[in-house]
């Protein structure tokens, strides 16, 4: 079988959930025994998001690999259970990166560099790319940002030109769009799917499947209206009513025939999608027989996407300990000694979230004194593992002045340092410790006994380290190395065994939790939430 193409474009409004469906789609085609893999194409000149602040994108989602990428490649993980790369996520300027360099090089030589066909040429490459490789049958390709964007017309192009350069078979077109509700009238409003799938067909692609967001039922009269305005067969116009969870699309876009629809339109033969697994996880996410209360410190608490991996990894967590996983975002910039118990009171556990700068770090270290303390269980994620060094530090080796020198370059006893290749480097894109790297445990370690295993592989985003010069001094007052590099030595985790659960890590291992692979660092917190509690 030749490999298969689908395009995913929204319509109307922005975070519509085009990424969870393309996930869905992915995860079902992927339940039928197809392999599949999910890349996005993001319209910013960015050439990643790495250099975004969470205002801006939310969280920056990172590969095994090391790219920097859109959190959507965090839900196609998460819900195909595969790994992305670099190759999944391109961005307009990663096109014209490579087009100006081809450009200085002379390869294109007497002629005038063009959008079309120069950029579009390029994006069409790239959207090729991993269907050239063999390794899937099926390609979804989500196109970020909203049809009728100045920044989305190249890729639009692309697809159109696509539509004629392969078969019918090979290629299809999803477009997701809003159905709003007007309480006022009473009625659902079709209009704003017409005029974006005029927009799409005014840039000559054609959507085959019209998938419209909705609070509210479709009802077949409607279904048939839009099919006919905007173009498409009766019967390819499906609804994504609000889910109560994520994880549940895939199993209502299936009782739609998305699944069922594509495998038709690209003449797939392949069974029924086997969803037993993930209906088995929705269930116990219904059920759960108690709640734990866990705190997230960090200083985006306003932000719904900055901790997206996190967040979804509590979820994995709490249902692989029958639990339901209440996470309160506590602001760190707002937190100190005087309000502190008032703030962490209740809280079965606290995470301390990754982050960059000073802003809120004071309170992240008050949040662990905390937690060390009063024996609540702890979790520090990068910034929050290193925050736990300098709390370890200041009380109980004494040096008050301990700290990161992103905090204070000027300190007397810098406990997490810059690295040492970061010493020489300026350059800000792409340049931090990037992806996955091993990580061997110390046996009989809290860690060795959550992985149960002696080498790991984790992925990191960071630029300082735990300063192995202290070493020595930390051991002396119980704070214990328990997981280190086996190429480098660099500390990678670091624990108290005198504590009931106490746990900090220099890598991400929120990025690899999934439903039916709970992250073991997440799994084992959670259990300590619950066991804290009794
Ligand atoms: N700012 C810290 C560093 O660069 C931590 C990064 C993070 O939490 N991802 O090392």
């Amino acid at each position: 079988m030749a490999t298969k193409y689908i395009f995913v474009t929204g319509g109307v409004a922005s975070s519509l959930g085009k990424g969870i469906i393309a996930a869905s789609l992915g995860k079902l085609l992927l339940s039928r025994g197809l392999r599949v893999t999910i890349q996005k194409f993001d319209p910013y000149i960015n050439i990643d998001p790495g250099t975004l602040n969470p205002y801006e994108h939310g969280e920056c989602y990172v590969t095994e690999d090391g790219a920097e990428t859109d959190l959507d490649l965090g839900h196609y993980e998460r819900f195909l259970g595969i790994h992305t790369s670099k190759a999944n996520n391109v961005t307009t300027g990663k096109v014209y990166d490579t087009v100006i360099k081809k450009e200085r090089e002379g390869a294109y030589l007497g002629k005038t560099v063009q959008i079309v066909p120069h950029i579009t040429d390029e994006i069409k490459r790239r959207m090729l790319l991993l269907g050239n490789t063999g390794d899937y049958d099926v390609i979804i390709t989500e196109v970020g940002g909203t049809v009728g964007d100045m920044e989305s017309q190249p890729f639009l192009e692309a697809i159109r030109q696509l539509q004629w350069e392969m078969s019918e078979e090979d290629l299809m077109c999803i477009h997701l769009t809003l159905v709003p509700y007007l309480a006022a009238a009473g009625e659902l409003k079709t209009k704003p799917t017409q005029h974006s799938v005029q927009a799409l067909q005014q840039a000559g692609v054609h959507p085959d499947i019209i998938v419209c967001r909705t609070e509210k039922e479709l009802s077949p009269e409607i279904r048939l209206k839009m099919a006919h305005f905007c173009n498409v067969r009766p019967g390819r116009v499906i609804q994504s009513i609000d889910a109560w969870s994520i994880y549940q699309v895939p199993v209502n876009m299936h009782a739609e025939g998305l699944d069922t629809m594509v495998c038709e339109h690209l003449a797939i033969e392949a069974p029924e999608p086997d969803l037993g697994a993930l209906k088995d996880f929705l269930s116990k996410l219904k059920t759960p027989e108690t709640t734990v209360n866990v705190a997230l410190v960090g200083k985006y608490v306003e932000l719904q996407d900055a901790y997206k991996s996190i967040e979804e990894a509590f979820v994995h967590a709490g249902v692989a300990n029958r639990c339901k996983v209440a996470v309160h975002r506590i602001h760190s910039e707002f937190l100190d000694e005087s309000n502190i118990d008032a703030k962490l009171e209740g809280m079965d556990g606290i995470l301390v979230a990754p982050g960059f700068g000073q802003r809120g770090l004071e309170g992240k270290i008050a949040a662990i004194r905390y937690a060390r303390e009063k024996g609540v269980p702890f979790f520090g994620i990068c910034l929050g593992m290193q925050m736990a060094v300098v709390e370890v530090a200041r009380d109980l080796l004494g040096w008050s002045d301990a700290a990161s020198t992103e905090l204070d370059p000027a300190t007397t006893h810098p406990v997490i340092d810059l690295m040492e290749d970061q010493k020489r480097t300026t350059a800000k894109g792409g340049t931090m410790r990037l992806g996955a790297y091993e990580c061997s445990l110390e046996p009989g370690s809290l860690a060795a006994e959550i992985y149960g295993t002696e080498l790991i592989k984790e992925r990191h985003r960071h630029r300082y380290e735990f300063n192995g010069q202290y070493l020595s001094d930390f051991e002396s007052v119980g704070l214990r190395a328990s997981g280190r590099n086996p190429q480098t030595g660099l500390v990678e985790i670091v624990e108290l065994p005198e504590h009931p659960f106490f746990i900090g890590v220099q890598f991400h291992p929120e990025y690899k939790s999934t439903p039916e692979h709970p992250q073991p660092v997440f799994r084992a917190f959670i259990k300590a939430c619950k066991d804290s509690k009794k």
